[in-house]
């Protein structure tokens, strides 16, 4: 927790490492005093916060309309074989095979690298999640000359998922944390007034002040909730967001503690 907590604060305050503890422990230790019962606005984001976040990203669906209703969960719930395709380069390679252990540290579940011919514990689980690199003006023509530059689609039963796909231009290899977070069942984007630079995601959109390329800390603990056993495929907006409370309520020290037990030099 506290290595993927300082690659996250990593990411939020990047350059300023001698600060990053101090703003990282301020921050938790005003959401702690906030408490869960109180919002906290205009001020360091807490656990009311952090729900919100998750409401948004997790349990609430976007309408074709661009309008916003209640959703479920939506996981994976055995590992999951990547395979990547098309105009791939090492770097891709390299990039997606750090999300992919970096999610399997946060979700508990394993997302396997493989090839076309892999025959691994993933593949045989029948969970694929596959990767496309696309020529750009393929993935314009895909898309009508005006669509996005990066998709994702996940499919399952009964809030289960079992296949996804993410196609990414090739001139657009930074939409990969983006995607990926879409493809673990976050569908939804990080916006609006809270969209903030206090609260940043990879979630939010293009040109946010909120947007940034790397999982910040209050995606990776949007990852942890949506993966805990306590929230179950399928379940509804209202029990989804109790049971995190909940665990909010609880692990909060513990996130804070991590933080202050670590010093710059810790960061590695
Ligand atoms: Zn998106």
């Amino acid at each position: 927790m506290t290595g993927s907590l300082f690659m996250a604060f990593r990411s939020l305050w990047r350059g300023r490492r001698a600060v990053a503890l101090a703003m990282v422990a301020a921050m938790l230790a005003a959401a702690l005093g906030a408490g869960s019962a109180g919002a906290v606005s205009g001020a360091d984001p807490g656990p009311d916060d952090l729900l919100r976040f998750f409401d948004r990203l997790a349990v609430t669906d976007r309408t074709p309309d661009g309008g916003q209703q209640p959703g479920w969960v939506r996981k994976w719930t055995g590992p999951v074989a990547v395979r990547l395709e098309g105009q791939v380069t090492d770097r891709h390679i390299a990039t997606v095979r750090e999300i992919t252990h970096r999610l399997s540290i946060l979700t508990g579940i394993q997302f396997y690298l493989t090839d076309r011919t892999g025959a691994d514990r993933a593949t045989k689980a029948g969970n694929r999640l596959t990767v496309r690199i696309l020529r750009h003006q393929d993935m314009m023509r895909i898309q009508g000359g005006s669509g996005p530059v990066c998709t994702a689609a996940t499919f399952g039963k009964g809030g289960v998922l079992h296949t996804g796909w993410i196609e990414i231009s090739e001139r657009y290899s930074d939409c990969l944390h983006h995607e990926f977070m879409h493809a673990l069942g976050f569908d939804n984007h990080w916006s609006g007034r809270h969209a903030s630079a206090a609260m940043p995601s990879v979630l939010a959109l293009r040109r946010s002040p909120a947007r940034v390329a790397d999982y910040s800390l209050f995606d990776e603990v949007a990852i942890r909730l949506l993966y805990d056993t306590r929230l179950r495929p399928g379940m509804g907006r209202k029990s989804a967001l109790s049971a995190a409370r909940n665990i909010v309520a609880v692990r909060f020290d513990f996130w804070y503690a991590s933080a202050r037990a670590r010093t710059p030099t810790d960061q590695g």
